[in-house]
């Protein structure tokens, strides 16, 4: 039995339509949400990215400013342009797009945005919350997951949740939403011994890796959801997720393809987040 498509797409459609309609309604009463994204350096796939979330923006009546910095800026400089931007009122959202130039400590500039307006989610005080429960910004791509997990009606109580990868920006944040959720979470990693033995368990597999089709169809169990949060370039140019699509559909009771899956979820919950900052009083 072939899979069913969980489509990314889609659904991000409709939750950007969502957005859109409550900008409005935000912007009747007085309020222009606005998000200001930074990019330092110019790395070609963070320039098609920020491209993606300015035009996303547009569409969805936020104001947003772009700041391009040189890849030579300084710690220093890029420490004064976001205390800036925390000190702007029409600046609800800050975003800075990563990765940043190795001469810059990343973790500096991310614990430097005032945390309401830290629509990505990654500053310690979104973590904190979000291991413990408290309101605050969930991260884009694991916020993203969990709503095509809930649209598609996939159940989560009870059922076994495997994330390969760790990262702070996937694969953690994702493990504490689907814990919040009464799943039993795994997280995998490159150390994990007996991988495949571990995803054959999962009812709900998510790969968060970076390696194109490294999921293959003897990796899942029968009617699993499948998430493929990997975006990989392949020689030919063209794009591929972390699963093997064409075999594990076969397998699979869910899947998500690449591009079309969580990609454009992403941006749509950076649109959701940038709306709850201008919300907040
Ligand atoms: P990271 O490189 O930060 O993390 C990758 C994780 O994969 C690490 O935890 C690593 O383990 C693990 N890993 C690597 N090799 C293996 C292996 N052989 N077996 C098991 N685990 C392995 O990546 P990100 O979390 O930032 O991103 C993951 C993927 O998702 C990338 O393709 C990225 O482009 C994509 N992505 C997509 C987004 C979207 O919007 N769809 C948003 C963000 C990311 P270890 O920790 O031991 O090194």
């Amino acid at each position: 039995m072939a899979a069913r498509i969980i489509d990314g797409t889609a659904l991000a459609g409709r939750l950007r339509e969502a957005t859109r309609q409550e900008v409005q309604a935000l912007r009747a009463r007085g309020v222009a949400p606005g998000l200001a994204v930074v990019i330092v350096g110019d790395d070609p796939a963070s320039r098609v990215y920020v491209r993606n979330k300015i035009k996303s923006c547009e569409a969805a009546g936020i104001a947003s400013t772009l700041i391009e910095l040189p890849a030579t800026t300084d710690e220093a400089t890029l420490l004064a342009r976001v205390a800036a931007l925390n000190a702007d009122r029409a600046v609800h959202g800050i975003l800075v797009q990563l990765p940043l130039p190795a001469h810059v400590d990343a973790g500096r500039i991310i614990e430097a945005i005032a945390p309401a307006k830290d629509v990505d989610g990654f500053h310690v005080a979104s973590s904190g919350a979000l291991m413990t429960g408290l309101p605050g910004f969930v991260p884009c791509t694991p916020a993203g997951v969990m709503a095509m997990l809930d649209d598609a009606q996939v159940p989560l109580s009870g059922s076994r949740a495997v994330i390969i990868g760790r990262s702070n920006i996937v694969g953690k944040p994702l493990a504490m939403l689907l814990l919040q959720s009464d799943a039993t979470v795994t997280i995998c990693h490159s150390r994990t011994r007996d991988l495949a033995a571990i995803t054959r368990e999962a009812d709900i597999l998510v790969a968060a890796i970076g390696r194109a089709n490294f999921v293959t169809a003897d990796m899942v169990k029968p009617g699993a959801c499948v998430i493929d949060v990997g975006i990989n370039r392949l020689p030919d140019g063209k794009l591929a997720g972390d699963v093997d699509f064409n075999a594990v559909a076969q397998v699979a009771g869910w899947i998500t393809p690449v591009p079309g899956g969580v990609g454009p979820m992403t941006i749509a919950m950076l649109l959701a987040n940038t709306l709850k900052a201008a919300r907040k009083p």
